[in-house]
């Protein structure tokens, strides 16, 4: 029920990547209906319009200094991230300050990314709240907590021996010290810097996760002690906002009348989030593999995905026709009305967090193929621990593929997937319902908001 709102306003800090800001605007719709006034700083790309429909009443800000997208291509990751950070520091504290001396401002509560940790200065500067919010799973953020504790020339050398690299973190089962998501090791030393910046929560108060209790129960106990703040799991944010989204690329809804017309559990969809890109070769042999396992296919293809490629039209032609004989290509897909959908029976994912939270809800058991740390941390949980899909590890080749999408579609070993995964659903569904966990720490969250400095 939506609560009268007051004064108090809650600043949101998205770092403005798809996978980040969808959950991140969720929240604040969460928020707005419980009464809190919302404002949201934003980077200068991927920016929410003020017009949105989804967020009426919400007030927009700028932060005057901060980096292009671009940027991610020519620094990395990696730097881009340390980068942001720098640029936006004080650009971020000045329009703070603004907002404060604008008459009636009390800011309940500043609530950033854990990724644009340089908001940590502005809330020290004026003495303000502050919450940080994680978008991804809470084991992900154990991994960084193990992650910054290790010394990069020591880890090198630990994981030259077979039996450290096979040896399992502590209570982070089955994950072994080789999972570790440190997203290529030529970069090593600056990602456990970057991991040492994410973990220090410096004055924060409390942390969010979009994550569910039933999902990860001992990585969030195990967070908590690690962090010693309150940690909030209160997901999945999707349902509790009714919100898909915001998408920063324009859906193509055409993709639902093609799966209006194939069979019940029959189409596997296939995407890559929002950043991930596939070798040329790779693509090939999954198209050629999902060709011979001949089930219907539902792919999308992102402009620039496939390096290497200007995208579908530049194939050799059999490709292309066998493509469009088969399958259905869009650039973007309305993903969780796609997963809702009774045709899809499989989801060949890169293991996101965010895809992996909509798959579930919607009780689609997943092939997993991850392309950067974090993915293969998701991707292990899903085929050991939840037991609902299969990860593909190693090169690509259209056998593999074939096998795969068989196992999952046809076989009795998919449908126990799928049982499993409907039995998640059923869980998480319960979990954001009156008395449910999520539900109970939104509440809990919303009473720490409204009493923190009255
Ligand atoms: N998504 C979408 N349409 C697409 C592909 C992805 O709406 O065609 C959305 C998807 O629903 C998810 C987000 O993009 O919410 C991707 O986030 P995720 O954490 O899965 O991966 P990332 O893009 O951060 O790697």
């Amino acid at each position: 029920m939506e609560r009268m709102e007051s004064n108090r306003m809650i600043v949101l800090v998205p770092l403005t990547l798809q996978g980040h800001i969808s959950p991140m605007m969720q929240l604040g719709k969460v928020l707005k209906l419980k009464g809190f006034s919302i404002t949201v700083f934003q980077g200068q790309f991927n920016q929410v319009s003020p017009s949105s429909q989804h967020f009426p009443g919400f007030q927009f800000v700028t932060i005057p200094e901060s980096l292009p997208e671009s940027e991610i291509e020519t620094l990395g990751p990696i730097e881009f991230l340390f980068k942001l950070n720098k640029t936006s520091e004080a650009s971020f504290k000045d329009s703070i300050a603004q907002l404060l001396l604008q008459q009636g401002n009390d800011i309940a509560c500043i609530i950033y990314d854990e990724f644009m940790y340089f908001c940590g200065a502005a809330v020290e500067e004026f003495k303000l709240p502050s919450v940080i919010f994680s978008t991804t799973s809470a084991t992900h953020k154990v991994c960084y907590s193990v992650l910054s504790k290790l010394n990069a020339k020591k880890f090198l050398v630990d994981m030259e021996d077979p039996e450290l690299q096979n040896k399992v973190v502590e209570n982070l089962h089955p994950l072994r010290y080789k999972d570790l998501p440190t997203w290529g090791f030529e970069h090593l030393e600056r990602m456990l810097e970057l991991c040492r910046e994410v973990v220090n929560k410096r004055t924060a108060s409390a942390v969010i996760i979009n994550t569910v209790s039933c999902l990860e129960n001992l990585s969030l106990s195990r967070l908590q002690q690690d962090l010693g703040v309150p940690v909030y799991p209160s997901g999945p944010l999707h349902i509790t906002a009714s919100l898909a989204g915001p998408s920063l690329m324009e859906e193509d809804k055409s993709c639902i009348e093609w799966l209006n017309n194939q069979k019940p559990r029959s189409v596997i969809y296939i995407s890559l989030g929002s950043l991930a890109r596939m070798e040329t070769k790779e693509m090939l042999e999954m198209a050629w593999g999902l060709s011979n396992s001949n089930q219907p296919f539902l792919w999308v293809i992102r402009p620039g995905s496939i390096l290497g490629s200007d995208g579908i039209e530049s194939l050799p032609e059999e490709i292309s026709k066998m493509m469009s004989e088969r399958g259905y290509i869009v650039k973007w897909a309305p993903q969780i009305e796609v997963l809702g959908h009774p045709a899809v029976g499989g989801f060949w994912s890169h293991c996101g967090w965010n895809s992996i939270l909509e798959s579930i809800v919607e009780g689609v058991p997943m092939i997993c193929r991850p392309f950067s740390g974090e993915q293969k941390v998701n991707a292990i949980y899903i085929e050991s621990v939840w037991r609902i899909g299969i990860l593909l590890q190693g090169e690509v080749e259209r056998g593999g593929v074939e096998r795969a999408v068989k196992r999952l579609i046809m076989d009795d070993e998919g449908a126990g997937m799928r049982e499993k995964a409907i039995g998640l659903k059923e869980k998480l569904k319960a979990s954001v319902r009156s008395g449910g966990a999520s539900y109970n720490a939104l509440d809990e969250l919303v009473n720490y908001l409204e009493t923190e400095r009255k």
